[in-house]
């Protein structure tokens, strides 16, 4: 059975017929590991330029050359979107990075809280599994990834067309599906805490807001990571792209 062609990211610009250079990363990666040869396709992909089949021109170990073909798929941007979250330790944060990928955000940005435990955040390691991820999920773009903000600051400087949806582990339990549905369309974002949670005056702070919804995820209290599939899937189900 043939395997689905490769899917790499490049930095470059895309255009039907460029040749692109690959570093050494990569040219080892699809010689090496993936096995390909001279003549083999693969699908490239910059986050702008849509998706482009490309052939292997050059299969040197340490300097591929790949010339694309044509496009095989537009540039589109998901809905808009923005992944805001408490930082967590290494292993977690590099698993909810890879899944808000996969979920569609367009956006993600580390926001300080009064209990957050991690303080600093490895956005270059961020960026890595986000393109990890991207690759696999087969989405055309990547999402930005912001600077650490407090959440005072955050909330200070908020763009109020932008409504933000708060998972609120304090919240009574009713169904997220029908808080969702009452929104209309328009951008978002959504905050889940960290694993000490939000504070009793943070959480007044929010509630204070015209912008901000609340929801439940259910009676039971979720790891962040976990959090943040629930809640980017009921979005997305209810508002986003999977309508
Ligand atoms: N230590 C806190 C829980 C924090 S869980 C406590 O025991 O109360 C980490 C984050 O995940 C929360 O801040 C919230 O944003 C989200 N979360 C987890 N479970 C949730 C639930 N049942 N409803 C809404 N949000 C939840």
């Amino acid at each position: 059975m043939s395997r689905p062609p490769v899917r790499l990211y490049v930095d470059q610009p895309l255009t039907v017929g460029t040749v692109l250079d690959l570093g050494a990363e990569p040219s080892s990666y699809l010689t090496r590991v993936m096995r390909l040869a001279l003549g083999d396709d693969i699908l490239v992909f910059n986050g702008r330029d849509g998706e482009h089949l490309a052939a292997i021109v050059e299969a040197d170990r340490r300097a591929c050359r790949i010339q694309s073909k044509e496009m095989v798929r537009a540039q589109t941007s998901g809905p808009d979107i923005d992944y805001l979250f408490a930082p967590l330790k290494r292993a977690r944060l590099d698993y909810m990075v890879q899944k808000a990928t996969e979920l569609g955000v367009r956006r993600m940005r580390p926001v300080l809280t009064a209990h957050t435990q991690v303080e600093r955040v490895n956005l270059d390691r961020m960026r890595a599994n986000v393109i990890e991820a991207a690759e696999q999920c087969g989405v055309l773009w990547l999402p930005d990834v912001l600077e650490p903000l407090s959440l005072e600051a955050l909330l200070a400087t908020w763009d109020h067309g932008r409504r933000l949806i708060f998972a609120d582990e304090a919240a009574p339990s009713a169904s997220p599906i029908s808080a969702l549905s009452c929104l209309g369309p328009g951008p978002l974002a959504v905050l889940v805490g960290p694993e000490g949670g939000f504070s009793p005056e943070e959480r007044q702070l929010l509630a204070g807001q015209e912008f901000v919804t609340g929801i439940s995820l259910g009676p039971r209290i979720m790891r962040a990571d976990t959090a943040a599939v629930a809640a980017l899937s009921l979005v997305n189900a209810v508002l986003g792209d999977w309508q």
